[in-house]
């Protein structure tokens, strides 16, 4: 059977990227799709396992070759997108693949997938978005404002999303989804 396409999205520092380690941890039939991105490397961050970190140039001829299943300018600075050809190749061989994509994004992924499994992770509240923002420490105070400031117009969109997920305790949140695309998928048999 194909595998599933689960696009995750919801504002940054809710967790999305944790989430999926610890769902990709428990499950080895799963894979993240690998985005290209033109920002910088975050300290720690390895080209080709987090991004593909490529020039603006390199970025407008893959649009160009329409190598990209989905692309979007993300916080107005930086330009992000989903390779095409990994996530077609994977799902055919029946591997679940997850995208951590912005809202924009995610529409273009529904409009050109309409079998896609749309998640909204939502965090607990405001001020713990903040936190965990600040807490995580890769942004400088003008990207942390950016990042805050584009957070309410996401959540705006989580209602065209197939399911909300709140990220509050990390387990719960994990064993949530787990069970949103397990019920999924049994559903497309
Ligand atoms: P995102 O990928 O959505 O930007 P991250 O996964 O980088 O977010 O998480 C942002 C910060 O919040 C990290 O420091 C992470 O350890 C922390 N975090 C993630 N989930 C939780 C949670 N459920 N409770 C408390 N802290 C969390
Ligand atoms: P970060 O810079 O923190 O890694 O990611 C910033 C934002 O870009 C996140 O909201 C993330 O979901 C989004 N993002 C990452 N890769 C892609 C992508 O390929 N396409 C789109 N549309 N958004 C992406």
């Amino acid at each position: 059977m194909k595998g599933a396409l689960v696009v995750i999205s919801g504002p940054s520092g809710t967790g999305k990227g944790t989430v999926i380690s610890s769902l990709l941890n428990s499950d080895p039939n799963a894979m993240l799709s690998v985005s290209c991105t033109t920002r910088a490397m975050r300290p720690g961050e390895v080209d080709g396992v987090h991004y593909f970190f490529i020039t603006d140039e390199k970025f407008s001829e893959m649009i160009q070759q329409e190598a990209f299943l989905e692309y979007a300018d993300v916080f107005g600075m930086n330009r992000y997108g989903t390779p095409r050809a990994f996530v077609e190749e994977k799902t055919e061989e029946g591997r679940d693949v997850y995208l951590d994509i912005d809202v924009v994004g995610a529409m273009n992924v529904k409009k050109a997938m309409d079998e896609a499994l749309l998640i909204f992770l939502m965090p607990p509240s405001f001020e713990e978005l903040e936190r965990r923002l600040r807490g995580r420490g890769t942004e400088t105070e003008e990207q942390i404002q950016k990042r805050l400031g584009t957070a309410k117009g996401e959540m705006a969109y989580a209602d065209k999303y197939d399911y909300t997920v709140v990220n509050d305790d990390i387990d719960a949140c994990v064993e949530q989804i787990k069970t949103i695309i397990s019920q999924y998928k049994a559903s497309r048999r």
